[in-house]
């Protein structure tokens, strides 16, 4: 496996390790795969080597990661804020995974930020802006989940990887390239996704759990999203999904039911991009999906303060539903120069 760490930073972070007793892992608000595969894996690693270690998220998991080894210990910010402000207060090493920005942490930020623990950072968004003594970035890696295999690999720790760290590890491999079928072009992933199975990862249990599972209520809502609110925008190669609060109460919305809904879309033959517009209680948020590296992330960072990677990006709107639709619509047309310039038919019959 080519070596692309830097072996300074890598002996910084060993002597970090080295020197710290009570280790934080932390990551951001509404966690996915990738977010709590990369905390819980490398919490797995350290209790192995003797540290008091603790996960500490800004907001619950969702029931398709609770299977998760080590899931159950886990510290949220919103159930638990006086026992994760004593984790944080206590801790003399801070690792951050899967965020580029304190912002990303939300009402958790403050605490992390105000920490004088050194700060390490591992990640693979774009224009990483955070304070830290260590940071591992890489936009170009599938997922935190490998690079915090190549992190532990690195450091000489592969020996205590056991199959409940591998299972945490291959879990973000597995929602961040959407069960390999997208940012995975790089052969090596395949060898980290080998190295995992060879410790035990249960992958099998993370398809069940992570790429299939859902509920009956669930799978209703994502199909009633598609054949009701999902309008195509052919000249944009583009198409808008929404559910409003009254849909989402209509099929008893629970939080992670409409995971993958937004990638459904560009399934479509001649479909670029794909935006899911979800209105929550207190926001509406957005999510986006492309291909041919259109850049998804522009628009929600131009149209939202959002942002994430060229081809998987969200953000967050405080107004309401008709407002965030109607701005989406108008400035489609903003992007179409980003479109490839030769591209099949929409399959698609317009009646
Ligand atoms: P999802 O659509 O699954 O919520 O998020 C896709 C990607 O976009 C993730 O990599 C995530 O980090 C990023 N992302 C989602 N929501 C936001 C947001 O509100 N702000 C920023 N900066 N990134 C987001
Ligand atoms: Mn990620």
């Amino acid at each position: 496996m080519r070596k692309i760490l830097d072996p300074e930073k890598v002996k910084h972070l060993k002597g970090l390790l080295k020197r710290s007793t009570r280790i934080v892992l932390t990551c951001h608000v509404h966690p996915d795969g990738d977010a709590i595969g990369s905390t819980l894996g490398l919490w797995h690693l350290f209790r192995k080597l003797g540290k008091e270690a603790a996960v500490v998220v800004p907001d619950l998991l969702p029931k398709s990661l609770r299977f998760l080894p080590g899931a159950g210990e886990i510290a949220v910010y919103t159930r638990h804020d006086p026992y994760c402000t004593r984790l944080v207060d206590e801790a003399d090493l801070i690792i951050c995974c899967d965020f580029n920005t304190a912002s990303r942490q939300d009402h958790l930020a403050p605490l992390i930020q105000g920490s004088t623990a050194p700060k390490v950072l591992i990640d693979h968004h774009e224009n990483p802006d955070m304070e830290c003594e260590v940071l591992f970035s890489f936009p170009k890696i599938s997922s935190t989940c490998e690079l915090v295999f190549r992190v532990i690999a690195a450091l000489g720790y592969y020996e205590e990887v056991d199959k409940e760290c591998a299972t945490c590890i291959l879990c973000g491999l597995i929602t961040d390239t959407q069960n390999f079928t997208v940012n995975c072009p790089d052969p090596e992933i395949y060898e980290v996704l080998m190295k995992l199975l060879e410790k035990g990862a249960d992958k099998t249990r993370i398809i069940d759990e992570c790429v299939k599972a859902c509920s009956y209520d669930g799978l209703r809502l994502k199909s009633f999203a598609l054949s009701e609110r999902m309008t195509v925008y052919p000249s944009h190669r583009a198409i808008i999904t929404y559910l409003s609060k009254e849909d989402l109460s209509r099929f008893h919305y629970e939080k992670g039911d409409t995971e993958g809904l937004v990638n459904m879309p560009l399934n479509i033959r001649g479909i670029v991009y794909s935006i899911f517009v979800r209105e929550d209680a207190d926001q509406i948020k957005i999510s986006a999906r492309s291909r041919y590296d259109f850049p998804v992330s522009k628009i929600c960072e131009d149209l939202f303060g959002g942002g994430g990677h060229i081809q998987a990006a969200g953000g967050e709107f405080k107004g309401s539903l008709e407002e965030c639709l109607s701005i989406l619509k108008d400035s489609l047309g903003r992007y179409d120069s980003f479109l490839p310039s030769r591209i099949e038919r929409i399959d698609w019959r317009n009646d």
